[in-house]
C-alpha cells in the first residue's frame, strides 16, 4: 500500500471521522488509518449527547451549535436516526433557579424556555423549574460510529487495524507500511504516549475516567434529554455564571460524595426504550480497570431525585477522555503540513465536525 493521498487522518474516533467528512467535502483524496478493527473508545461509549446548551459562552458555545448542524447535515445520508430532539434541565433547588434564570438571559438562553415541572411530568416530584432547550439532539453512538464510518468508507479509504507508528512531513509509516500525504491531521484521542507524545505533554493532557449505565426501558418515553442541578456547577455555560457560586457551595455541603467522584445526571433513551445514564469523571492518567458499585449507586441516587426509582442496570461500562486543565481543544501544528487535533473536554461528539472545519482553516 504505497499510496499518496491530499489528506491523511490519524484516528478512527468521531475527531478522526469528522475530519475526514470535511475533507471528503472540499472534494480532497483522503486515508484514514484506526488501529483497532473498529472505534473502541470514547467516542462509542459516550451519551451520543450533542450537546449545545451549556457549552462554554463564546467560541466553544458556537462550535457546538455548527456541529449540531453538521451532524443534521450528514446523519441522513449515512443512514444515523436522530433518537432525540431537545434538553430539560431540571431544577431542584432555589440556587438552581437562580442559575437557570440568569442562563436565559444570556444569549446563550435564546432558542430555550422556563417551564414549571407539571409541563415535564416524567419527572419526580420535588423539582421547582426546568429549562427546556431546542438545539441539542442524541444519537446513539455505538451503531452511529459504525455508519458514518461506513459511508465515508464510500468515498475515502478508511483502513482499520492499522497502527500509524510514526509521521515525518509528507510521510506516515504504519503496520502496513509507508503512506505518502500532503496533509496528515493526528486524531488520537486520549492516547496520551503515542504520536507527538511530547506536544500532548506540552499542553498538560491528561485523562479522566468515566462510568455508564444503561437502564431497563422506564415505561415511558423522554421527550429529549434529561440533565439535573449537579451539572449547573461542570457544565461552563452555566458554571461560569456569577450565580452558581451560592449553587457551588449548597451542592458541596449537601453533595459532597457525589461532588469527590465527578458525579452528575445525563439520561438519554435509546429507540428501545432503555435509557442511557450517567456519570461519573476520576482525573489521572489510569484507567484502572475497576468500576466501582458505590459510584454508581450515586449515580442512581441522582437518576432518583430527578426521575423517580430508576429500573433495572441492564448494562455497565467505562470510558476515557482527553482533558486538559486551561483548554477545550487542541489543533496543534507540529509540522507545517500537519496538524494534532484533541478534544480535551469531553464534548468531542459535540464539537468535532466544527473543529475538523477549523484545522482545515489553519493550513
Ligand atoms: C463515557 C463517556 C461519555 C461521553 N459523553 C459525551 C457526550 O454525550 N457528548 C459529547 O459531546 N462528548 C461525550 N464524551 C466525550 C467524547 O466521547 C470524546 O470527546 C470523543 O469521543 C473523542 O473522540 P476522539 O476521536 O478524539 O477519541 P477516540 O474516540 O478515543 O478515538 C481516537 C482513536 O484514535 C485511534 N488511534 C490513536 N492513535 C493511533 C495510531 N497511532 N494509529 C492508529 N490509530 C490510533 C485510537 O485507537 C482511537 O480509536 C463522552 C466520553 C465518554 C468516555
Amino acid at each position: 500500500m504505497n499510496a499518496s493521498y491530499d489528506v491523511a487522518i490519524v484516528g478512527g474516533g468521531i475527531v478522526g471521522l469528522a475530519h475526514a467528512y470535511a475533507a471528503i467535502k472540499s472534494g480532497l483524496k483522503v486515508a484514514l488509518f484506526e488501529r483497532h478493527p473498529q472505534a473502541l473508545g470514547a467516542s462509542i461509549r459516550n451519551f451520543g449527547f450533542v450537546t449545545v446548551t451549556g457549552q462554554q459562552r463564546g467560541e466553544f458555545h458556537a462550535l457546538a451549535m455548527r456541529a449540531r448542524d453538521l451532524w443534521l447535515e450528514v446523519a441522513p445520508h449515512a443512514g444515523i436516526a436522530v433518537e432525540q430532539r431537545g434538553l430539560y434541565v431540571s431544577a431542584r433547588y432555589a440556587e438552581s433557579e437562580a442559575v437557570l434564570r440568569a442562563f436565559i438571559d444570556t444569549e446563550m438562553g435564546e432558542g430555550c424556555r422556563l417551564m414549571p415541572p407539571a409541563e415535564a411530568p416524567f419527572l419526580a416530584d420535588g423539582q421547582r423549574l426546568v429549562l427546556h432547550s431546542a438545539h441539542d439532539i442524541r444519537v446513539e453512538s455505538r451503531t452511529a460510529i459504525p455508519k458514518l464510518s461506513a459511508w465515508l468508507g464510500e468515498r475515502a479509504t478508511l483502513r482499520y487495524g492499522v497502527s500509524v507508528t510514526g509521521i515525518d512531513s509528507g510521510r506516515l509509516e504504519t503496520s502496513i507500511g509507508t503512506i505518502l500525504a500532503e496533509r496528515i491531521i493526528v486524531c488520537p484521542g486520549d492516547d496520551l504516549n503515542g504520536l507527538f507524545a511530547d506536544r500532548i505533554r506540552a499542553a498538560h493532557i491528561s485523562r479522566c475516567q468515566l462510568q455508564m449505565l444503561r437502564l431497563a426501558d422506564p415505561g415511558f418515553r423522554l421527550p429529549g434529554a434529561v440533565m439535573s442541578d449537579l451539572s449547573l456547577i461542570r457544565y461552563l455555560g452555566y458554571a461560569d455564571l456569577s450565580e452558581a457560586a451560592a449553587l457551588k457551595a449548597r451542592l458541596q455541603a449537601e453533595h459532597a460524595e457525589q461532588l469527590a467522584q465527578g458525579v452528575h445526571l445525563i439520561v438519554v433513551q435509546n429507540a428501545d426504550g432503555s435509557l442511557v445514564v450517567g456519570d461519573s469523571h476520576v482525573y489521572g492518567d489510569g484507567p484502572l480497570p475497576f468500576a466501582s458499585e458505590a459510584t454508581d449507586r450515586l449515580i442512581l441516587d441522582e437518576y432518583h431525585a430527578v426521575l423517580g426509582a430508576p429500573p433495572p442496570v441492564i448494562e455497565r461500562w467505562t470510558g476515557t477522555y482527553a482533558v486538559a486543565p486551561d483548554r477545550l481543544y487542541l489543533i496543534d501544528t507540529p509540522m507545517p503540513d500537519v496538524r494534532l487535533a484533541v478534544v480535551t473536554c469531553g464534548a468531542g461528539a459535540s464539537t468535532a465536525f466544527a473543529i475538523a472545519e477549523k484545522t482545515f482553516s489553519t493550513f
